[in-house]
């Protein structure tokens, strides 16, 4: 029976996505959720989400949602489980941390996030059981670390212009990112643009994903080039003086020895690397030179290679040598992720006063290296032996996905995971405490891909008894003894705690709006004042020690660095394994549309590079590297250059054939020059699969 919508609340995305989506919620009269939309006023959304979260009540309401607590009884990774209460559950959790910690020490303790949930309480509020603990600390590297590495370089601070103002570009780049799928509201902004101005859209990217479909001009590149490409563009730009001398002087660093360094960078040196045509490269650079509003937005795909900080880089030099910072509707946009332009105050979230430098911190991307006990990983540490990880499913999202589910199933681990489903990782848990989800518990984000934060109140009661992460922290850190002025407040005070203290309004005021702006100033974002480095300039000739222990291997000035998996005679294809339109990460592969509509996981390939292998549509092929294989369907097409390879999505393991998912053939070492890992820069051979 069809229900009465009782009202439409105010809410906001809580998923990993830059979009950061302000949202209008219908909540049904029996307390479900129905229909949920783009805020329609806000200047960024636009009335515009995505699909699977639009059908968000199918995840809410999912018949496998974990609703109890569970205590494993069977073999770890066997899903056996019994149902145990809350408070039982806490104490055995409080009990063993206890006695790992006086035989091995806090650090022997690991509570680890991601970004299941991008909530400032719900993600970031476990350190406030890390620090009052001494627990081990997590360097969080598993998203954008490469890219912000490589706009720290040269801009100094993760800020720029307001992504509003692609409407008031007379072109726009779409650097390795395929917003249709995965941002939609930047689509909005560049049709509006085109529609007003005629705005002429250009996608950088190594397959013809949907937003390429939507290009004026699309340049399809081999993986791990783009550095190249943006110094044969800035080598064009100089020889056909495109470039504002003027600027470059009063906001750069720009001098003879980086003319020189760019000006051996020519098209023809790049056509070799990037698979383009020279042609290709100087028509793009014209265009791009004779076009003072050009905003490139930046996404982060291209920067998940072992080079991709420098990628980064040398895309952010471009509008230094135009001067289109200094333009409205001008410049580039990768991310708004700056402390001071958030303004909160989260000392009491996070227990910022707790910290204690001397406590390890160990590497996010590398949870496979540190269970298994490799020395480097382990930063000179006893080993793992407990964790509580949140909004986490490393045992498929994380790269080297053997070694992750080795470590994971060790016996002398305990783990504990709270989660919305039984993924591949709660499977192995010792101890299982099931997630709200968002309409189910009070939460502020951070809108990264624009200026604004955003509010998600708690809309509906939760299903089960599912309780926030918040509430595992809060009794767990009371069962252990944990001091700490937090610890009185709830959640409601804490994030009021956070807005107050930083001049704004509190979370029930805020949240009847749902959004607090937090645009710079113009002058600001445009760096009319200077760049935010030492010197106010930015920077071709970066100080990369500034950004990274890695930085030894970082070029001095801008360039393409050669540092990356190389396709060889054993792994001619390079793979790249982008978003999937209908999940996010390994979120949305439970929900009923979400699969039907993504089909099974499947390896694009060329049409030559098919037939070369004896490769046809719809056929089973194998996948593999020195870190493992997998098999899955192939589909041909001619979208990507001969030797690239594409697998979307995070499909969980039992998608696959012989039940290995696709990151087992991605590697963990760290991206230089401060960590990530590099997820699409992955040398592989394939071969064909007769039919069982
Ligand atoms: S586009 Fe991104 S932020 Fe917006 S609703 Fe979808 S997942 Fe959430």
């Amino acid at each position: 029976m069809q229900q009465r919508v009782l009202h439409t609340a105010k809410s906001a995305c809580p998923h990993d996505c830059p979009s950061a989506c302000m949202l209008e919620v219908n909540v049904l009269q029996d307390g479900r959720i129905g229909r949920i939309a783009g805020a329609r006023h806000n200047t960024y959304t636009l009335g515009v989400v995505c699909a699977k979260v639009a059908r968000y009540h199918e995840r809410i309401d999912h018949p496998e949602r974990l609703l109890y607590p569970l205590r494993r009884r069977g073999p770890k990774g066997s899903g056996q489980f019994e149902r145990i209460a809350w408070p039982a559950a806490l104490a055995e959790i409080a009990d063993r941390f206890s006695a790992i910690a006086r035989r091995s020490g806090p650090a022997a303790i690991w509570p680890y996030h991601s970004g299941g949930n991008m909530g400032v309480l719900q993600r970031y509020g476990l350190d406030r059981l890390r620090n009052p603990m001494r627990y081990s600390r997590q360097h969080t590297t598993i998203c954008v670390t490469p890219a912000e590495s490589g706009w720290l370089a040269g801009v100094g601070k993760l800020v720029g212009p307001d992504p509003r103002e692609m409407q008031e570009a007379d072109l726009i780049v779409i650097w390795g990112g395929n917003p249709v799928s995965t941002q939609v509201n930047v689509m909005t902004h560049v049709a509006r643009a085109r529609k007003a101005r005629g705005t002429k859209l250009i996608v950088v990217d190594v397959y013809r994903t949907p937003t390429v479909e939507q290009a004026d001009i699309a340049l399809i590149i081999k993986p791990g080039s783009d550095a190249a490409l943006a110094l044969a563009v800035m080598n064009v730009l100089i020889t056909e003086r495109l470039l504002d001398r003027d600027y470059l002087g009063r906001y750069t660093d720009f001098d003879a020895e980086v003319e020189r360094h760019i000006l051996t960078r020519t098209p023809q040196w790049a056509a070799d690397i990037t698979g383009l045509s020279a042609a290709e490269i100087i028509a793009f650079a014209r265009l791009y030179g004779q076009t003072r509003k050009s905003f490139i937005r930046v996404g982060f795909g291209f920067t998940r290679t072992r080079n991709g900080a420098s990628a980064m880089h040398a895309v952010s030099c471009l509008p230094a040598l135009t001067g289109a910072w200094s333009e409205r509707g001008g410049g580039a946009f990768f991310l708004s992720f700056d402390k001071k332009q958030w303004g909160l105050d989260t000392s009491l979230i996070n227990a910022s006063d707790a910290i204690d430098p001397s406590v390890r911190i160990l590497d996010q991307s590398r949870i496979g290296a540190v269970l298994c006990g490799e020395g480097a990983a382990l930063d000179g540490g006893p080993a793992v032996e407990a964790m509580l990880m949140q909004n986490a499913n490393s045992a498929t999202v994380a790269p080297s996905t053997a070694k992750v589910l080795k470590g994971l199933a060790r016996d002398d681990l305990f783990l504990v995971v709270q989660e919305q489903f039984l993924t591949a990782t709660a499977r192995h848990a010792d101890i299982v405490l099931p997630a709200t989800m968002f309409v189910e518990h009070d939460d502020i984000y951070y809108g990264l891909g624009h200026t604004h934060l955003t509010f998600g109140p708690k809309l509906v009661e939760p299903r089960g008894e599912a309780r926030p992460n918040s509430h595992t922290v809060r009794e767990l850190s009371r069962l252990l003894g944990v001091k700490h002025a937090s610890l009185a407040l709830s959640d409601r005070e804490l994030l009021d705690h956070a807005l107050l203290g930083g001049g704004m309004a509190s979370f029930a005021e805020a949240a009847k709006v749902g959004w607090i702006d937090r645009a710079l100033s113009f002058k600001a974002a445009h760096f009319l004042d200077g760049f935010p480095q030492p010197d106010a300039r930015f920077h071709f000739k970066p100080d990369w020690r500034r950004v990274g222990p890695g930085h030894g291997v970082m070029p001095r000035i801008a360039d393409w660095s050669s540092r990356y998996e190389r396709a060889d005679a054993r792994h001619p294809y390079k793979l790249v394994c982008p978003p999937a339109r209908n999940f996010l990460n390994s979120t949305f592969s439970q929900t009923p549309t979400s699969v039907a509509k993504e089909a099974g996981p499947c390896v694009r390939l060329h049409p030559r590079a098919a037939r070369r292998a004896g490769v046809s549509e719809g056929s089973q092929v194998r996948i593999g590297n020195d870190r493992g294989s997998v098999v899955l369907g192939a589909r041909l097409d001619a979208g990507q250059q001969e030797a690239t390879l594409i697998v979307e999505g995070i499909w969980p393991a039992e998608a696959f054939r012989e039940r290995r998912a696709i990151n087992t053939l991605i590697g963990d070492d760290p991206v230089p020059p401060n960590g990530g890992a590099g997820f699409h820069d992955t040398a592989v051979w394939l071969e064909p699969v007769a039919c069982p």
